[in-house]
């Protein structure tokens, strides 16, 4: 739907400068255009212009440049067009780093059909849903969509232990029980692992990461409870700097400073909440400025931080409500700025930031894995109960024609574990 009006839009323009080429007399950028002045009657099929748009898995990155992909953007309540807070960022080494994984974002992430050994470093900002919301999608789905090894899991400690990421991913884990047990013997073992890297969330600027020329730091944010934090990500001359949900705080005044990329939630105005999300004034007051960051303090924000791009995300991005947003931005900040949707891609280097948006894989299909699956260790595998199993109905008959071809087609000689 989201790429449909930009297809749509993409038209409407292309329309119009023909039209405007047409009134005027110049000719326009069409290379059928350019073809039929040569008197060719042979229809171009080469790759055409570039469209400003990122086809998953088709560049790239020099050995130098990083690429930030928003996987979402929006709210906690769920939304087809905007999933919540989840972002993506590749290096030119190899690296493959998540921060948040918010409610809806994994179908997001699925569509850029990257391998899930890649996606197994995750940085959570706090621990509200829509941070969070999609780390068992990312776990389990990751795990039956061929990832091998562990999923790793940074985030910050709580103002009591309960309150802290190793409670949540213990109890994440609790949350899954059965989901876990049925797996066993069936799918690699360390594949349904978590390793847990829980870190101070009162930590100033703090090295929570640091490998193969890559450095993450922490600091704290300002949001409800204590718990919830911002990071920073250096790599080659580059930083990427991403805030976690925040009233306005000095640490990331002081720290996102020389930022290459400032990424830092930007809540809609109060009025949008009165008026789309049906909140009492006073409520929406208190979220629209005290909970979060207004988008004239986002403005505020990047106008001394002076990032080479900031990013403003955390409002639904719509045509009727996104200027509300902007506004209120641009009434303090005159700086580059990207008003965040889902799947935009920015490609940094030194010299540049490109940003585009993704043509995702809506019909997306698990990629191979990129380790070597572990021998398989069957003797934890459990079924179903004699009493649960006695209810079967008989498609012995139907189900041995399947092996029967199954075998026939990949030479294999598997027999059936229910045959009565
Ligand atoms: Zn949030
Ligand atoms: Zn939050």
């Amino acid at each position: 739907m989201r790429f449909g009006r930009t297809a749509s839009g993409a038209l409407a323009f292309t329309l119009c400068a023909m039209t405007i080429g047409y009134f005027i007399g110049v000719s326009v950028n069409d290379p059928q255009v350019a073809h039929a002045k040569k008197g060719s009657r042979v229809s171009p099929v080469k790759a055409s212009a570039d469209h400003e748009v990122y086809y998953p898995n088709t560049e790239d990155l020099a050995s130098n440049e990083m690429r930030i992909i928003s996987l979402g953007t929006g709210m906690p309540s769920g939304r087809r067009s905007q999933a919540a807070s989840a972002w993506l960022v590749e290096l030119g080494n190899g690296d493959k780093f998540l921060f948040d994984v918010g409610t809806g974002s994994a179908a997001n992430l699925g569509s850029l059909e990257i391998p899930y050994d890649y996606l197994d470093k995750v940085f959570i900002s706090h621990l509200h849903t829509d941070h969070m919301g999609d780390l068992p999608a990312l776990f389990i789905g990751g795990a039956v969509a061929n990832r091998v090894g562990p999923l790793r899991v940074w985030g910050p400690s709580g103002s009591t232990k309960r309150l802290g990421l190793s409670h949540s991913m213990k109890h994440l884990q609790e949350f899954l029980a059965w989901d876990i047990e049925g797996r066993k013997g069936r799918l690699p073992a360390t594949a349904f692992q978590a390793e847990v890297n829980e870190f101070d969330y009162n930590g100033k600027n703090q090295v929570i990461y640091k490998k193969k020329g890559v450095t993450i730091r922490s600091w704290p944010a300002i949001h409800v409870i204590d718990g919830s934090v911002s990071y920073s990500l250096e790599w080659k001359g580059l930083k990427f700097v991403f805030g976690g949900d925040t009233y306005p705080n000095k640490w990331f005044i002081e720290y996102a400073k020389d930022a290459d990329v400032a990424i830092h939630e930007c809540m809609m105005p109060p009025e949008l909440w009165v008026d789309k999300y049906r909140f009492p004034v006073g409520r929406a007051l208190e979220v629209g400025t005290q909970i979060h960051t207004a988008p004239e303090a986002f403005g505020k924000i990047m106008s001394v931080v002076k990032p080479r791009m900031a990013i403003a995300f955390h409002f639904f991005n719509d045509p009727d409500t996104r200027f509300q947003t902007y506004d209120g931005i641009r009434a303090t900040y005159d700086g580059p700025l990207s008003m965040a949707d889902d799947l935009m891609v920015w490609n940094v280097t030194k010299k540049e930031i490109r940003v585009r948006t993704v043509v995702p894989i809506d019909d997306a299909w698990p990629p191979p894995s990129a380790r070597r699956a572990p021998r398989m260790d069957a003797s934890g595998m459990k079924n179903v109960s004699p009493e649960v199993q006695g209810g079967a109905y008989d498609v012995i008959k139907q189900n041995q024609m399947i092996y029967d071809r199954v075998n026939k087609r990949y030479g294999t000689d598997f027999k059936m574990r229910v045959t009565k």
